[in-house]
């Protein structure tokens, strides 16, 4: 009897956190060491989805657009897709902010935490200065990377936003030049995305392997320094992070499922299980794609026309959980330094976190990036962001599942409002 493939990424998942626990950095079997190993097993693998990204992601958009055909029946679901992602990151941000006001995880025993995180008086007394706000020019480079000047350097130096546009753009005339060619150049993308998914099963039947070397180097590299960061310090910060999380995931976005498309929450974590295991391992939505994809169209049943539009918009555009992820970050750090957090601060960090969210890669780490700006906007050195580094990776391991998860979510509630049928059945 065949192990069906989210069982097999699961024991490889168990099996990689006693290697990697047991090994640590310098563990050897036979004379081997082993971290190397790790490391190229995981290497390999990350390479091996993230060579799939850009085909995939032009491919399907722009079969995606050419297959909504009118521009009313396009304007009707990407309205639709963006209302929805809109509303899940809102309401994930909202339920971390929640939670770091309930749990308050920058103060301890009263007391703004940053003595106890070691943060220097310098770093808060310019904090304090530079409380005056900045100018949003930061967010203005999320717009401007929208519309790349040259898509080829877009697509090469990772660059999403601007290739969606481009393929968006692309996909849309497709169907209004002359019909014979739109329609040799439909065939053409037709081809490079069914390719693209013959390519992911291969790469899937890997994932066990890939998703070991992944998780064993990232075990074996946790020294016992950040284990007690986590424990002590920085513990109720993950917990305010994972709580929060757990919330969206189980109950957010479960009731979406029941209540606007009529499924069972509980068949589609089943159906979506090896992509959100490979999303926890690879810590990143762009390289999750093409399995998410496989799941979504061949597990949940939502037809190629929904999927190929709704989810690679929703790989680099949708992020729940970095969304969330970066308003208790920034709430934390805020409450660390001393900030007075009025509800002007608080609706500053929700709506940067909103936006910079959309502009966040889908690589681990991204969100790093977008917190530092929320600090610079509420007037925080940027800096402070060496607060949470120690606990940033598990977080993030975490917050790319939800991410992933809420763009499925996404697919089947879309699908089902277009009426198709079918839909997680059987
Ligand atoms: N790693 C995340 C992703 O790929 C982005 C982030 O929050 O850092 O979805």
């Amino acid at each position: 009897m065949r192990i069906k493939l989210h069982w097999q990424i699961l024991i490889a998942l168990l099996l990689a956190v006693i290697a990697g626990r047991l090994s640590g950095t310098d563990g050897t079997l036979l004379g081997i060491p082993l971290y190397p190993v790790y490391v190229f097993i995981g290497a390999l693998f990350m390479n091996a989805l993230k060579m799939l990204i850009v085909p995939l992601i032009m491919s399907s958009i722009i079969t995606g657009v050419a297959g909504i055909g009118d521009s009313r029946g396009l304007g009707r679901l990407g309205g639709k897709t963006l209302l929805f992602y809109m509303t899940t990151s809102l309401l994930a941000i909202l339920i971390g902010l929640l939670f770091v006001n309930l749990l308050n995880p920058g103060i301890v025993n009263g007391e703004p935490a940053r003595q106890v995180l070691g943060l220097s008086q310098e770093a808060a007394a310019l904090a304090t200065e530079k409380v005056q706000g900045r100018s949003a020019s930061d967010l203005t480079d999320v717009f401007l990377s929208m519309v790349p000047p040259n898509v080829v350097a877009a697509a090469a130096d990772g660059q999403m936003l601007g290739l969606i546009f481009f393929s968006l753009l692309f996909g849309f005339f497709m169907t209004r030049i002359d019909k014979e060619t739109g329609s040799l150049l439909g065939r053409f993308w037709q081809g490079v995305a069914d390719v693209m998914m013959g390519i992911t099963t291969l790469i899937m039947k890997f994932a066990p392997l890939g998703v070991f070397g992944l998780v064993a180097k990232t075990v074996a590299g946790i020294g016992p320094e950040q284990l007690d960061d986590l424990a002590v310090s920085l513990g109720t910060f993950t917990l305010s992070v994972l709580l929060a999380l757990a919330v969206h995931v189980l109950v957010t976005l479960p009731l979406m499922l029941i209540f606007v498309a009529r499924v069972n929450p509980l068949r589609h974590y089943k159906a979506m299980m090896p992509a959100l295991l490979t999303a926890f391992s690879t810590a990143s939505s762009s390289a999750t794609l093409p399995l998410t994809m496989e799941c979504v169209q061949d597990n949940a049943k939502v037809s190629t026309r929904t999927s190929s539009f709704v989810l690679p918009l929703g790989a680099t555009v949708n992020m729940d959980g970095t969304a969330l992820y970066e308003c208790v970050a920034a709430m934390f750090i805020a409450q660390a330094y001393g900030l007075e957090l009025s509800l002007t601060t608080q609706f500053t960090v929700v709506l940067v976190a909103l936006l910079t969210s959309v502009g966040v890669a889908g690589i681990p780490a991204a969100s790093l990036v977008a917190i530092t700006i929320i600090l610079t906007t509420i007037g925080l050195p940027a800096e402070a962001i060496g607060l949470i580094l120690a606990v940033d990776r598990i977080l993030d391991m975490f917050r790319t599942s939800v991410n992933v998860f809420s763009d499925s979510c996404g697919a089947v509630i879309i699908a089902r409002s277009e009426g198709e049928q079918g839909i997680l059945k059987g």
